[in-house]
């Protein structure tokens, strides 16, 4: 334990925090083996307004610098991320109990991203169109926002940060982070490589602050009129909340919400690679992705066929310390989400359900304060109550279909549409499944699971996942707004329309 401690201290330190600010009254507890770490500074709703208060007085010299010399930060901020990523990546396992080589992949999201967003600096593309008057050009324009403030959720403490700010910083918004109030070491990490990379290459101070606050501090931050954009990251039941109280106000709200994904396994499908795709995406994190797989929606005539091998393979995860080599499924990240998948596991039984493998609570002589499971899966008569719902842990429900058109209304048929995927050597069910009358989901995958997406897509999805899209693709374009420009170079003012006026 004294063990964990000291290389904690020690990956913070190589990441450039001061050690001497940790003390406070919020507690870093390791869901590895549940103790506690250390201690950080809780911000108040004052703290809070302040830090809002700095960046925005570092946004005007900011929104005045290049978008390509803001696009130099970025990249600084990409290199040392590179440089120090396993110090980091162990700060992310501190903090959620990722296997070594998921947090390692989380801290290389930030890289690329950081890359993409460099790149995205010399492209903040505004169109022009044909104006209908002659003499006349159209075109549009694209500005930053302000001051834009991210909420992150425990399960990727840090990589959902990196999108929203690589791109928000090469917009030229500043950003204010809340960091998930139990994952807070990895984004101190993160903040102060931050703010080596603003300080080696000039760019003003407060362009970046963090505050670590719990819930009301974070509504602090949401209900700030000069936070431009909240874009936040968590549960359904935090959007619920916050996206009424950003609209309130008239500001921009992008949300990141929870998913229930579902992947349809037709009978044409290669069940090999299925197999893989499929235990990877709902047993990998220890089932602690908004994208993992918690629906499985096979055809009947390959359901047992497959739902055999997953248990073969269930049945040979290695569960423990996610640092040990070999271990693919680390801890729960409390007591609470233990609770919570017990709960579910006992209303699948109530509602018809057959648990085939897994959902016990394992490693408890050992570390009595942590909480490590067996993935589950479920057998379900159909898609029941507690199958709708997002339970944030490792229980995958199979359910079978006869024909695609009710795979795919099953599919549909939950509040969430964050990630789905159909396997099939069937290139019509495929392309049906991509189709306005597939998957309803902000994310729809052919072959390979629902979780691991890559940074230059789109991330995001529809329906009760909140609708908001990060990362790649145009996702830069919610951290700026659009100006309409029309400019009149005729020396005469002919108006739109054909209207007559003086
Ligand atoms: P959570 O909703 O409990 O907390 C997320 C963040 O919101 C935390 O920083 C929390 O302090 C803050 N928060 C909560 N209520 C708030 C309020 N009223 N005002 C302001 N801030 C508030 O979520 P969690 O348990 O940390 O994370 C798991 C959830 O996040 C799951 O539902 C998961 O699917 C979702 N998630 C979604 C994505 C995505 O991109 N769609 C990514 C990761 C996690």
């Amino acid at each position: 334990m004294s063990d964990l401690i000291e290389q904690t201290k020690a990956a913070l330190e190589a990441c450039g925090v001061d050690l001497a600010s940790l003390s406070g009254d919020l507690t870093a507890r390791n869901p590895i083996d549940g103790k506690d770490l250390l201690n950080v500074p809780k911000h108040s709703g004052h703290d809070v307004a302040e830090a809002v208060e700095k960046a925005e007085a570092a946004f005007p010299a900011w929104r005045d610098t290049p978008a390509p010399v803001r696009g130099q930060t970025v990249k600084r901020w990409g290199e040392l991320l590179a440089e120090y990523k396993k110090d980091l990546a162990f700060l992310v396992q501190v903090d959620a109990g990722k296997i070594t080589s998921e947090a390692e992949g989380e801290v290389q999201e930030m890289i690329d991203i950081c890359e993409f967003a460099l790149g995205q600096s010399r492209m903040l593309y505004g169109k022009t169109m044909p104006s209908e008057r002659p003499g006349h050009r159209l075109m549009e324009t694209w500005h930053p926002l302000g001051v834009v403030g991210i909420i992150t959720a425990f399960n990727f403490p840090v990589a959902p940060y990196s999108w929203n700010t690589a791109n928000a910083l090469v917009a030229g918004d500043t950003v204010v982070w809340k960091p998930s109030e139990i994952a807070t070491l990895s984004a101190l990490a993160t903040d102060a490589l931050l703010a080596r990379a603003v300080k080696e290459t000039g760019a003003p101070e407060g362009i970046h602050q963090i505050v670590l606050t719990d819930r009301e501090g974070g509504e602090a931050l949401v209900d700030n009129p000069k936070v431009k954009l909240v874009s936040a990251t968590g549960s359904t039941r935090m959007g619920r909340e916050v996206g009424p109280r950003v609209a309130q106000r008239f500001g921009k709200c992008l949300l990141e919400l929870g998913g229930n994904n579902a992947a349809i396994v037709s009978d044409k499908a290669d069940l090999e690679l299925t197999l893989r795709g499929a235990a990877f995406s709902a047993a990998g994190t220890a089932g602690q992705r908004c994208t993992t797989l918690r629906r499985l929606i096979v055809h009947e005539s390959v359901a047992d066929q497959l739902t055999e091998k997953l248990v073969a393979a269930y049945k040979t995860l290695s569960i423990g310390d996610p640092r040990e080599e070999g271990i693919l499924v680390g801890p729960l990240i409390h007591e609470g989400a233990y609770e919570g998948m017990q709960k579910a596991l006992a209303a699948a039984k109530d509602q018809g359900g057959e648990v085939l493998v897994g959902g016990s609570r394992v490693l408890e002589d050992e570390y009595p304060d942590a909480f490590y499971v067996e993935p589950a899966i479920v057998k379900m008569p159909g898609q029941t109550e507690v199958v709708t719902q997002e339970t944030f842990a490792p229980i995958l429900y199979v359910l079978t279909y006869k024909t695609l058109d009710e795979a795919i209304e099953l599919h549909n048929s939950v509040p969430q549409g964050l990630s789905s995927s159909i396997f099939t050597e069937d290139q019509r069910e495929a392309e049906l499944f991509l189709s306005a009358a597939g998957s309803d989901c902000g994310i729809a995958n052919v072959n390979i699971g629902t979780s691991g997406a890559e940074i230059g897509g789109a991330f995001g999805g529809e329906k009760e996942t909140g609708g908001g899209r990060e990362s790649g693709s145009d996702a830069w374009k919610a951290y700026m707004r659009r100006a309409t420009n029309t400019v009149n170079y005729s020396g005469e003012l002919p108006l739109a329309q054909g209207v007559e006026f003086i």
